[in-house]
């Protein structure tokens, strides 16, 4: 095939992936269940992250799988624009329940860069319905990944998501992320120390004034980038420093919604009330792209004040509040109560925590955090440069020990489904402490 790929393998430019290597020897999942994918060859592998920390009822859950099937024959799509149906409006009222009192109205998209993006968007519009356009800047997080958008790597904090796409939005800032090996070292949960950062937030604002800042974004715990639960009390001051200078509060709960934490979002774990939430992943446990924010009464109201029949909000998706997605997660949600898996998650946390601690043993452990079903593992830096020791860690994980889990840097990262047993947590620990040893 004239100007066609090479072979079968290059024509899909995958993401966030190192694809030459990758493709050298590709070893494909091609089916899964509950905690296991399937490998092209037919090997079992246990999945350690939730498949990217998403599918926490398990894979291909009969209930969700049957509802999707039903759904697709019924409405495969209708127009979100002026148009509307059933699924998204249940959902979105379900969603409401779920979220802590006062926040109570949903604007779905795809994914989670999407809510980052729509959520700082409905905060710059806020502004605007205010009178406040002056309040423009957005204050982010050092360590905080919010999405690949153009939004999200701006108030992010990840120099490698940022240094070759340009300068971003301007007028950002960022907090100081809030993990420090000498001062937390395996930590179980919340860390004693680091209350104080976040302070830090009064220095940005007596830099610029209140006057100029919309809207501050954070994640509860921070968990791509390594599994950062928030120092304790913490996000309590932020809160009150957000409170007593008028800024919103948003909090990007894309990993930490659904249970993670071992509640419905980790704002009910930690008391503290965002002005709006985003989410994604586990809202459908990863069986159909689905993301939105749920944002405070306030905050909506303020936007529903013109004319009947304008627009309050110039923004939206073709895809918003898509039937599959929307019946994906109804069927999600309802697994989620009828099996009890918060609360298992919470349950589970301590036995998981104590599992996970005994890694420390293992070569080139500089440091483990765990939250929730949630787990960091800090991996010594290898002479080959950053991140080598973990690509080989995960690499050897996957191709030798049957495991799937993630890597940030040299920091590997774990959130099984919340389906996980005490058992399958012992297996898992056993098989990522092989690979640590093998790679060593
Ligand atoms: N925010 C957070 C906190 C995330 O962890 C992620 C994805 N890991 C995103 C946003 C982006 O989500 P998506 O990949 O669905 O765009």
């Amino acid at each position: 095939m004239e100007g066609g790929p090479r072979n079968d393998r290059d024509a899909w430019w995958m993401p966030f992936t190192a694809n030459r290597a990758f493709k050298r020897a590709p070893r494909l999942i091609a089916e899964a269940d509950g905690l296991y994918y399937r490998d092209n060859s037919g090997r079992r592998i246990l999945d350690g992250i939730a498949g990217l920390w998403c599918c926490n009822a398990g894979h291909n859950r009969a209930p969700i799988v049957a509802a999707i099937r039903a759904q697709a024959g019924r409405l495969d799509y209708a127009p979100p624009f002026q148009f509307g149906h059933e699924p998204a409006f249940a959902l979105a009222a379900r969603l409401a329940a779920l979220a802590p009192a006062g926040l109570d109205h949903v604007f779905f998209c795809n994914s989670g860069s999407e809510a980052v993006d729509t959520a700082l968007k409905i905060a710059l519009a806020y502004r605007h319905a205010r009178g406040e356009a002056g309040r423009t800047r957005l204050i982010g997080r050092e360590r905080g990944y919010h999405g690949v958008g153009f939004g999200g790597i701006s108030v992010g904090g990840l120099p490698n998501n940022r240094k070759v796409f340009g300068h971003g939005l301007s007028g950002i800032d960022h907090l100081p992320h809030t993990y420090d090996r000498a001062q937390q070292a395996f930590s179980i949960g919340e860390p004693e120390w680091g209350t104080h950062l976040a302070d830090d937030l009064e220095r940005i604002v007596a830099l610029h004034d209140a006057s100029t800042i919309a809207a501050v974004i954070v994640e509860p715990m921070a968990g791509s980038t390594g599994v950062l639960p928030p120092p304790k009390g913490y996000l309590k001051r932020l809160r009150e420093i957000c409170d007593r200078h008028g800024l919103l509060l948003i909090f990007d709960e894309v990993i930490t919604g659904f249970g993670r934490l071992g509640t419905a979002f980790a704002a009910e774990r930690y008391g503290v009330t965002p002005d709006m939430i985003c989410f994604a992943k586990g809202v459908t446990s990863g069986a159909v792209p689905l993301g939105g924010v749920i944002v405070a009464e306030h905050i909506h109201a303020a936007l529903m004040r013109g004319p009947e029949r304008a627009i309050e909000l110039f923004h939206g998706y073709t895809y918003s509040g898509h039937p599959l997605a929307c019946a994906a997660g109804l069927a999600a949600l309802d697994l989620y109560r009828d099996e009890g898996l918060f609360e298992r998650a919470k349950r589970l946390e301590p036995v998981f925590a104590e599992a996970v601690m005994t890694l420390r043993a293992a070569p080139h452990v500089l440091d483990i955090r765990t939250c929730g079903l949630a787990a960091g593992i800090d991996l010594a830096p290898h002479a080959d440069g950053p991140g080598a020791r973990g690509f080989a860690v995960m690499e050897r994980a996957f191709h030798d020990h049957d495991l799937v889990v993630r890597i940030s840097g040299d920091t590997l990262a774990l959130s099984p489904p919340l389906i996980v047993g005490a058992d399958d947590v012992a297996m898992l620990v056993e098989r990522l402490g092989a690979a640590i040893r093998a790679a060593a």
